[in-house]
């Protein structure tokens, strides 16, 4: 392979954002890694200047540094390296902070004919951002079964309440309990009984539209949110997920195991609060209970 080509090719296998510049600031080569970091390609950014509104440097103030402050433009005036943090602009048009390190470029007279810049995204801005999105799941999510855990789901149905107040967008509440549940732990076992908790949450969720959400209140108590409802379709709804769970089965050892769920439904009225709604469905979720389990009663 000739220098020139070996020379291109490391350049397009870096991670780190690679261009050159000449002495007027037009971007003269373009590498995979600034493809990446900034989303430009290099047909769209080669024999422009790097200072046309492409990629916007400004320091973490806000400034702009294409006109005062550009580092290629420093380096080329005193032929010194340097190195500085920026948040340059994303094609999509984002903030991506990134480390960006200038040098100059010089001839064989030891003249500075144009600078390098390279860039390198900023990890612990990103792991930072994962870190805390991470935390946020963390705080949110029933550890068991991966849904909204009740704190989660309390906040969903006030923001239901929220949109039916202000938009009149109905909604329907399921309140489900596993029936003889106690049972299923004292013959089997917990562990067997947080298998069946997953496969509860996974039938009713695979079953559910895009838009519905199941919750975990607690236990073996669990809320299902059905969205743009009325009473007709809420019923429908409720039958299929008792349905759904009195044809599941989960295969312990030789055996399977069956269940069954009391479920109470109910719609959003003009009076309810997140407290109301919930006790009414919990009531009639122990009338289905009362009047011999395995049932939806809808109120
Ligand atoms: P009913 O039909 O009246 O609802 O009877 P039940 O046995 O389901 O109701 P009860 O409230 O007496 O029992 C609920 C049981 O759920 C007791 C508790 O140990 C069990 N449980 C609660 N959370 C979990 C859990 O995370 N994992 C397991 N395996 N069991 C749990
Ligand atoms: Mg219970
Ligand atoms: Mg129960």
């Amino acid at each position: 392979m000739k220098k020139k080509d070996e020379e291109a090719s490391i350049l397009e296998n870096l991670f780190e954002g690679v261009y050159f510049v000449d002495q007027d600031r037009t971007i003269t080569s373009w590498n995979s890694g600034a493809q990446q970091i900034t989303g430009f390609s290099s047909s769209e950014v080669v024999h422009r200047h790097c200072y046309d509104n492409i990629l916007n440097h400004v320091d973490e103030n806000g400034s702009a540094l294409c006109f005062d402050g550009c580092p290629l433009h420093a380096t080329m005036e005193d032929g010194k390296a340097r190195s500085t943090n920026v948040y340059l602009q994303h094609k999509d048009g984002h903030r991506v902070p990134v480390i960006v390190k200038a040098l100059p470029i010089h001839n064989n007279q030891g003249d500075i004919t144009g600078a390098v810049e390279i860039f390198t995204e900023i990890q612990n801005e990103k792991s930072f951002r994962s870190n805390f999105e991470r935390l946020q799941k963390e705080a949110s999510e029933d550890a068991l079964t991966g849904i909204p855990n009740r704190k989660y789901l309390l906040a969903l149905i006030e923001s239901k309440l929220r949109e039916y107040k202000a938009v009149g967008v109905s909604f329907g509440l399921c309140f489900i309990d596993i029936d003889h549940f106690k049972n299923i732990n004292d013959t089997y076992g917990h562990e067997t009984g947080d298998e069946i908790l997953k496969l509860l949450v996974r039938t009713i969720s695979l079953s559910l539209r895009k838009n519905d959400i199941i919750g975990r209140l607690g236990g073996e108590e669990f809320v299902v949110l059905v969205s743009d409802v009325q009473a007709e379709d809420l019923i429908k709804v409720s039958e299929k997920i008792r349905s759904l769970i009195e044809n599941s089965k989960l295969r312990h050892h030789e055996h399977e195991l069956s269940m069954t769920i009391s479920m109470g439904s109910t719609l959003v009225n003009p009076k309810d609060n997140t407290e109301s709604i919930l006790q009414r469905a919990d009531l009639l979720m122990y009338h289905s209970k009362n009047t011999g389990r395995n049932k939806v009663s809808l109120g």
